[in-house]
């Protein structure tokens, strides 16, 4: 079995015990990860904090930083090839979305790379005669970043490469579902030449070691990507020290078509949105809202090309959908198409897990029209699970739309461009994607609100969440200032 370390301090080590990831495409284990706990998070968040403090990282220039992080994105683009193998290996999701994924994480830190220089403060026109007032945008301090299986590099990156840029120091923890192309990555940070302790990436379990992290003394921001359940332990967690948080959470995104739409571009931009990296995705669009005009065609074209896809061994070039990252995701998918057919809905295609070893569970159409309250048209699910819903006016598409309490991603297929903007308006999400779905760029903000969370990553505003005002009053008199308590 292959071993893995954890990177504290600019120092590989074992954790306090170890644990195994298993392969999710044979159930077998293939690797002993390193645990951290307790001492090692402890650890962690104090070499973050010496090198918070450090002349190496404080007294650094931004334009410096800058170039460390191009540094870092270069052996990123080098190594991606060997990240892409590891994370596709360790949580199942396909080599052809790994490689493409990973080869842009690259873009990410080389935009933040570019930003490090340019985060300015700024010089008030203040109301008095004699002040200078400037804002100095200094860095957050010492950030946790939480992060996880899905995606997990896409998701670091745009924690770190910001952080970074800003000035912070992070200590990262991988998901204990696939760690192993964060443990790598360490391995690949180390060599850009970065003082020690600037990043930390230990992985573990959510209470022994997520837990500990978030509500660690010396953390002063906690910036999540996970589920809204966990979400709420990091900001209770979070309250102990009153550390900022930024929460980019999970999703029930809508894929509205229209009937003047291109169908066949809305079927495939549907096929990717909800199928793509096995559903696994927080911007999955998992409830598509369809005019009754052309329901049927559109579904029927749909289940033929959901039917044509590719299932098989994430590590092979041809494979469309690869395993769930667990078998608790195939035992929960399972589980919330049994409700939902109890509750009245109907399964076009899919439904059961594939009778294969692997965690294998097949691209799942639901139709919920007539049964607004099934489970997989309510709750939020990472799976291959489509759930389908047709309307008949523009009014009831956007209210369907906004029926929920997620607020992250949608999409709107139509031709009519007043129509569109009416949508843009009236929807309320983070994103919203007209007749395109799933496209994303470092220079984009991406984020949502609701039980999507807050914050944004991505963009100017990821690099300025990370750090915090000072107000600087300089007094450009040389007069003497006259005792307060003497009467004039
Ligand atoms: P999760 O919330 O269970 O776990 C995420 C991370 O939190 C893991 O590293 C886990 O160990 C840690 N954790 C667990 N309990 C903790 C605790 N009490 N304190 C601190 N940390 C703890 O999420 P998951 O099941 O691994 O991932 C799926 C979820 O992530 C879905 O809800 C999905 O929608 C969401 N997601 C959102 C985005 C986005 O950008 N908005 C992207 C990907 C995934």
């Amino acid at each position: 079995m292959q071993q893995f370390q954890q990177y504290i301090g600019g120092v590989f080590s074992d954790g306090s015990a170890q644990f195994e990831s298993r392969d999710p495409a044979s159930g077998e284990p293939w690797a002993l990860m390193p645990e951290a706990r307790g001492a090692d998070v402890d650890a962690a968040v104090l070499a973050a904090r010496e090198a918070f403090l450090s002349p190496s990282w404080m007294e650094m220039t931004a334009s410096a930083r800058g170039k460390l992080l191009f540094r870092l994105a270069d052996l990123v683009a080098e190594n991606a090839p060997k990240l892409a193998e590891l994370e596709t290996r360790d949580t199942g999701k396909i080599i052809r979305e790994t490689s493409a994924q990973i080869a842009y994480v690259a873009e990410y830190f080389r935009y933040y790379a570019g930003l490090a220089d340019k985060i300015e403060g700024a010089h008030l026109p203040i109301d008095k005669p004699d002040m200078e007032v400037w804002l100095r945008r200094e860095p957050v301090g010492v950030v946790a970043a939480v992060v996880p299986w899905n995606s997990q590099l896409f998701l670091s990156a745009v924690k770190i490469g910001p952080a970074l840029a800003a000035g912070c120091t992070v200590v990262l923890k991988a998901s204990e579902d696939g760690p192993a192309p964060m443990l790598e990555f360490a391995r690949i940070f180390d060599q850009a030449g970065f003082p020690p302790g600037v990043l930390n990436v230990i992985t573990g379990f959510g209470p022994e070691c997520g837990a500990v992290l978030s509500s660690h003394p010396d953390i002063d921001h906690v910036a999540f990507t996970g589920g809204p359940e966990t979400a709420r332990h990091i900001v209770r967690n979070s309250a102990e020290n009153l550390a900022s948080t930024s929460l980019e959470l999970g999703g029930k995104s809508p894929f509205i078509v229209f009937g003047d739409a291109d169908i066949e571009s809305a079927v495939n931009a549907q096929i990717s949105g909800i199928f793509a990296a096995s559903g696994q995705s927080c911007v999955a669009g998992s409830r598509l809202l369809i005019e009754a005009s052309v329901k049927d065609q559109f579904l029927a074209r749909l289940k033929e090309k959901a039917e044509a896809i590719v299932i098989g061994p994430p590590d092979d070039m041809t494979t469309e959908v690869g395993p769930l990252c667990t078998p608790t995701q195939v035992q929960r998918a399972s589980d919330l198409i049994a409700r939902s057919v109890a509750a009245g809905a109907r399964v076009i295609t899919g439904g059961s897990a594939l009778e294969r070893s692997g965690n294998y569970f097949p691209p799942t159409i639901v139709d919920c029209s007539e049964t607004p309250d099934a489970p997989c048209l309510t709750e939020e699910f990472f799976g291959p699970v489509l759930s389908v819903v047709s309307f008949s006016t523009e009014a009831e598409a956007l209210a369907l739309a906004n029926d929920t309490d997620f607020g992250l991603a949608s999409g709107v297929f139509t031709k009519d461009l007043t129509r569109a903007h009416r949508m843009i308006r009236g929807i309320r999400a983070g994103i919203v994607w007209v007749n395109t779905y799933r496209a994303v760029s470092p220079i984009a903000p991406f984020g949502g609100h609701g039980l999507s969370g807050h914050g944004r990553e991505g963009g100017l505003q990821a690099a300025l969440d990370y750090t915090k005002v000072k107000t600087v009053w300089l007094r450009t008199s040389d007069d003497p200032i006259p005792d307060p308590f003497v009467m004039r």
